[in-house]
């Protein structure tokens, strides 16, 4: 049964603007509360971003449901998320498409995403330990990419591994100071001649970081 502050949730992101039929089923079917630390539990439903281990953030509600809006993700569709943290953002997609390939660098979160992708039976995850900024050029084309974590500007690099057509969406731009917002989210669309790119709404994400904490990966990837 849908906890009745998933539904307060979803009030709160049509208030918003939220529209997307499918996009507010995928997050009202999902338990926030199983992607938050023990403490911060009470507030899993609360329309705000929360602190996750390694330093790291569970983004807000509100940007996980525009960025999976943004992205137009379809039942057919393979997709790329860079910065896996608590998992959240990949068990919307999963609900959403066919398969999401999900990538992190901290090792302790994306064994605990893992655990959970496995608690909700959520079979079309595959996860990867390592640097994002490599994208995974075992797997791509993809559809869709979906970046977490803002980078000063898209790697080129990324926007190889989509298809034509494909959409990426990202956080761009600085880390945020006083006095002015500096990321902005991006929709990189790939056509056949090219690319074009558009800026979207202003946002806060915590910084994509080159490497690795722990020094190099065992390139460990699971299927959930
Ligand atoms: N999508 C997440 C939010 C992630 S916060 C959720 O739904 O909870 C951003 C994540 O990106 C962090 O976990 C951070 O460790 C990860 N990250 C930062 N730089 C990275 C990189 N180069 N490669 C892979 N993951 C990275």
């Amino acid at each position: 049964m849908t906890d009745t502050r998933a539904i307060s949730l979803i009030m709160a992101l049509r208030g918003q603007g939220i529209t997307d039929a499918r996009v507010l089923s995928a997050i009202e079917r999902t338990p926030r509360e199983l992607f938050v630390d023990k403490p911060f539990e009470s507030s899993a439903y609360d329309n705000n971003a929360l602190p996750i281990a390694c330093g790291q953030t569970i983004s807000q509600p509100y940007i996980v449901a525009y960025s999976t809006v943004e992205l137009d993700v379809q039942p057919n569709h393979r997709v790329l998320e860079i910065g896996t943290g608590s998992g959240y953002q990949a068990a919307v997609l999963a609900l959403l498409c066919r398969m999401v390939y999900t990538v992190e660098r901290h090792r302790p979160l994306m064994a605990q995403a893992e655990s959970r992708f496995r608690a909700l039976k959520l079979h079309n995850i595959v996860t990867r330990h390592g640097d994002g900024f490599a994208g995974w050029p075992e797997q791509a084309p993809f559809d869709r990419i979906l970046l977490t974590a803002a980078v000063p500007e898209v790697p080129p690099i990324l926007i190889e591994q989509l298809k034509p057509g494909g959409i990426l969406i990202a956080p761009e731009g600085k880390q945020p100071s006083l006095e002015s917002f500096s990321q902005y989210l991006v929709k990189i669309i790939r056509t056949e001649e090219g690319t074009s790119k558009q800026s979207l709404i202003p946002v806060v994400f915590v910084p994509m970081i080159p490497g690795l904490p722990q020094g190099k990966s065992d390139g460990s990837e699971r299927k959930i």
